[in-house]
């Protein structure tokens, strides 16, 4: 089904899935009236950024700066939807006021998970990191050198220990198993665990029960029964879609905003980036990566202004980290499990160019501290490329 183009298009959400879909739209052409909200203040910029470089800038921070956007909408800025009427096309703002649609880019992506409650007395002493105004509170914290409990061993969670380690911190990281087994399998985690291990990390493998904060210290109960105090405790226990303001809209499935392979929920609707689950060759999920966010909003601005002449979206799985001095890109689907082909290079000297083959026929390419185009390493890591050599 082709659906004329719309005249009034609105983008809840300012991150990377909301500027793409919206830079996106115009250059498929859109020369309607376009509208961007979103509830934070500051024009969008790069998450990936406040757990690297932005953790360690010295001076002004500005790694997490992007281009400026070429959308030309209209933005109305901090204050968050709170309602969709799908009957009467109508996005509901928290100040009361309404904003109607002819089409709707849902791009309002995750927030951090936390383990306490949440109410501000609490936030205040369990810090996250997922907003840039987390990052310039942690930054702020950790300058004076407080001892660290890191709650999560995820990528997030290790960047966050390397991050205050570099940053003279004592750190502690706390992981229900081997810190990134799930995300990148067991060879890549004992490799980053030597690595952090050799910087001055503590690693306690026992999930944490409970946090009681006290005056100056907090106190992390572990499952074990041990407990470890610092004075700053920073949860990275994974993320949540904002899908709580389309509570009404009849789009959810349970909690979740599933979209089909053009990005769409409905007709006039279309989803992109943290906030959706899509279908992937692994079944339908959400992907909350910064490629993945960029890929799916392409995919769903030319839906709404082509239809079903839009392609679908072919996804093909990219992630990066910088922790502990090492440098990974990865192109194909994670964790990886056995050993990987070496194509290049040595992981004892710190630089490796890897590959791993999945049963079902797909592969896995590893970037470890080498320079290698993301097109080159997702060549690499087709079944078919196993007879495309580095070099190519
Ligand atoms: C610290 C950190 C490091 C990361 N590092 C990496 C990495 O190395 N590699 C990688 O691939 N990915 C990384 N990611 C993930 C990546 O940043 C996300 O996948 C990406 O930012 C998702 O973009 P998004 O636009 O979908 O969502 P978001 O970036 O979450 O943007 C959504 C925006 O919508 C706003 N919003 C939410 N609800 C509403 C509402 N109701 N009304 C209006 N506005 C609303 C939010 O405040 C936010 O500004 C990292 C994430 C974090 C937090």
């Amino acid at each position: 089904m082709t659906t004329a183009t719309p005249h009034r298009i609105v983008v809840v959400g300012n991150g990377i899935a909301g500027l793409t879909a919206s830079d996106s739209l115009r250059t498929a052409g859109f020369d309607g009236e376009l509208t961007i909200i979103g509830d934070e203040y500051h024009p969008p910029y790069s998450r990936p950024a406040l757990s690297k470089a932005a953790l360690l800038d010295d001076g002004e921070m500005t790694s997490h700066h992007l281009p400026a956007p070429t959308h030309e909408a209209s933005e109305i800025l901090g204050v968050s939807a709170s309602s969709l009427d799908t009957d009467n096309k109508v996005v509901g703002l928290a100040d009361g006021s309404e904003v109607p649609y002819d089409a709707l880019v849902i791009a309002s992506g995750s927030r951090a998970r936390r383990l306490g409650s949440g109410d501000a007395g609490e936030a205040e002493r369990e810090l996250t990191l997922r907003t840039l105004d987390d990052a310039l509170v942690l930054r702020q914290r950790i300058a004076t050198q407080p001892s660290v409990v890191v709650l999560g061993g995820g990528a997030l969670g290790m960047e966050i220990a390397s991050g205050c380690l570099d940053a003279g911190c004592a750190v502690t990281l706390v992981s229900s198993d081997p810190p990134l087994v799930r995300q990148l399998g067991s060879h890549l985690s004992e490799y980053f665990l030597a690595a952090a291990r050799r910087r001055g990390l503590t690693i306690a493998t026992s999930p944490a029960r409970e946090v009681h904060h006290r005056e100056a210290h907090s106190r992390v109960v572990l499952a074990d029964g041990s407990s470890l105090e610092a004075e700053l405790v920073i949860s990275a226990v994974g993320d949540l879609p904002n899908t709580e303001w389309l509570q009404s809209s009849g789009l959810l499935l349970g909690a979740a905003l599933r979209v089909d392979s053009r990005g769409r929920v409905a007709p006039d609707i279309v989803a992109a980036g943290d906030v959706a689950a899509f279908p992937t060759a692994r079944g339908i999920r959400r992907v909350p990566l910064w490629t993945s966010a960029i890929e799916q909003s392409k995919v769903a601005a030319l839906t709404l202004v082509r239809g079903n002449d839009a392609p679908e979206l072919s996804f093909q799985p990219y992630f990066w980290t910088e922790q502990f001095g090492l440098s990974l890109k990865a192109s194909g689907y994670l964790p990886l499990a056995g050993d990987p082909e070496v194509l290049e290079g040595d992981l004892r000297e710190d630089k490796a160019l890897l590959r791993w083959s999945h049963d079902d026929g797909t592969g896995t390419a590893v970037a470890i501290n080498y320079r290698i185009p993301i097109p080159k390493l997702r060549r690499l890591s087709s079944a078919l490329a196993a007879a495309v050599s580095p070099a190519a």
